[in-house]
């Protein structure tokens, strides 16, 4: 069976800058970019417009239009030979050989290899559950009056009242951020059921600035998303006002393929590696929002694919140099 220098594992951010920079290294690319249902669990699906980077105001979709650009000219170009492809496709299971070389097999039960794996399944935000349901939450984070991420769309909220969903510190934080950066004029964290656990100094902030704690559980959630518009969460007899909600309910890591090949975790489930991405398993390099101890942004995922992939490049050209007839 043929080996391959590199297999990307994911499209999104970070997996589409492992591709670019392995292919336009020279290096050889295997790219699984996810199944469907792979690509509909994954961040990068319901990113829509993105505004804290340059030059991506004008896509609907700014992770997923960009880099199918850059995949159909990849495909297209001068390295097209360098760049296998197999469009819409996921990765089940992988392990590694007592000879270093990972066997993948994907989703249509083709099974392949290659010397170097960068691993880019990402994560996913976890929803609040609205009468049993995940459902309610979606129109309204399809048209971004809910969001996730503080450095992405915390400017949403200048001048707006909010509701933080989410009951624990890291939550209170989320709220007590947005409140001294944008002026928000009523916060309200809602537990939604359940029991609070704040530490001393959010538990501080939080009685300083007045923010209200709802506690019950979300029944409806009441606006019109059809017209832009977030009115409140109706919690039992209670009702917040809030014309903007950030989640912060924490993360779902993608981390099932790391742990196949035994990969050192963190506490919350992400890979651990070096500042290049080097995971516990030699010759696993991991990318994006999987990474531990990174921003969970565009920017970082590009940057950690990029270290990933020019130290796999260090690697394929050294043993280049030793064994000549490659160069
Ligand atoms: C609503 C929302 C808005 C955001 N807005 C911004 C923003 O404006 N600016 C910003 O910088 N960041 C934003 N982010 C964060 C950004 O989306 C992530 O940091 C970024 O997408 C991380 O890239 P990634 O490649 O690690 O993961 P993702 O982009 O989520 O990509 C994961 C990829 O892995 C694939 N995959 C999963 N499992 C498999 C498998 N088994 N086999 C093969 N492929 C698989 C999926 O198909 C997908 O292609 C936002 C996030 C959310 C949720």
């Amino acid at each position: 069976m043929k080996i391959h220098d590199v297999a990307v594992i994911g499209g999104g951010s970070a997996g589409a800058m492992a591709v670019l920079r392995v292919v336009l290294n020279n290096d050889e690319c295997l790219f699984f970019p996810g199944s469907p249902k792979d690509k509909k669990r994954s961040r990068a699906f319901w990113v829509s417009k993105v505004e804290n980077m340059p030059g991506h105001l004008d896509y609907k979709k700014g992770i997923e239009e960009p880099n199918r650009e850059s995949f159909d000219w990849l495909a297209a170009g001068p390295f097209k030979e360098k760049f296998i492809w197999k469009k819409n496709t996921g990765v089940v299971s992988i392990s590694k050989g007592d000879n270093g070389i990972f066997t993948i097999t994907d989703n249509k039960n083709e099974t392949y290899q290659a010397r170097f794996v960068i691993l880019c399944t990402g994560v996913m935000d976890v929803q609040p559950t609205i009468q049993g349901s995940i459902e309610p939450i979606y129109p309204y984070a399809n048209i971004q009056l809910a969001d996730y991420c503080l450095r992405c769309d915390g400017h949403h909220v200048l001048n707006k009242k909010i509701a933080v969903l989410g009951h624990n510190s890291a939550a209170a934080w989320v709220a007590i951020m947005l409140y001294e950066r944008y002026q928000c004029p009523e916060v309200t964290i809602v537990t939604n059921g359940e029991v609070p656990s704040f530490d001393e100094e959010t538990s501080a902030l939080i009685k300083r600035y007045n923010f209200k704690v709802e506690t019950n559980a979300i029944t409806e959630i009441k606006g019109d998303p059809k017209n832009k518009i977030l009115e409140a969460f109706v919690c039992g007899t209670n009702t917040v006002n809030a014309e903007f909600a950030f989640i912060a309910l924490g993360m779902i890591v993608y981390n099932e393929l790391a742990k196949m090949l035994n990969a050192n975790l963190d506490q919350r489930g992400f890979v651990t590696t070096d500042n290049k991405g080097k995971s516990s398993v030699e010759g696993l390099y991991i990318a994006g929002d999987l990474r531990a101890n990174t921003k969970k942004q565009i920017y970082t995922a590009w940057d950690c694919a990029v270290d990933s992939a020019d130290d796999i490049n260090i690697l394929i050209r050294r043993k280049k140099r030793i064994d000549t007839s490659l160069l």
